[in-house]
């Protein structure tokens, strides 16, 4: 019988000690996603100024302001960073899947939220792909395919 790979997976306890609050989830995708410095989402330009406000940037080439979560599936969210790493682990982890319900009550955020951050995160996913047949758009799969790549595993079960 083949050997399978070893995988350790975090405990649910592990998880909240990485991710206690908003920040911890910004500084972790800030290092999935940008591993050598921000990077204009509009124009992947890396001429980037650090605004006052926390966690936002303005590219200098097209002058516009983006965060970590501008063009992936958490952009039109309102529900904090770690409880979307949290949603997203209970979702890949989750044997039989994770209904709206179950995510709201795990997460203390509302079943509409819950249900809307599914659907948020199906349109964004279909948006992403109609983007990437545009050419230039090469650096950008790449970029949301980090992310992509783990909710995909929610339609599989
Ligand atoms: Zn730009």
């Amino acid at each position: 019988m083949p050997k399978k790979p070893h995988v350790k997976v975090l405990s649910t306890y592990e998880l909240m000690q990485m991710f206690p609050d908003e920040q911890s989830a910004v500084d972790y995708l800030t290092g999935i996603l940008w591993p050598q410095g921000p990077v204009c989402p509009h124009c992947q330009s890396k001429q980037i100024t650090t605004l006052q406000r926390k966690n936002y940037y303005r590219c200098r080439d097209c002058d516009k302001v983006f965060t970590i979560r501008t063009d992936t599936v958490f952009e039109k969210s309102h529900i904090p960073l770690h409880k979307w790493l949290y949603a997203m682990y209970l979702i890949v982890t989750a044997r039989k899947g994770v209904s709206s319900l179950q995510l709201s009550k795990e997460l203390g955020i509302t079943q509409k939220s819950a249900c809307g951050s599914l659907s948020n995160e199906s349109a964004s996913l279909a948006a992403t792909k109609r983007r990437n047949s545009f050419p230039g758009s090469s650096r950008q799969t790449r970029r949301t395919s980090v992310v992509s790549k783990r909710t995909s595993t929610r339609t599989k079960s």
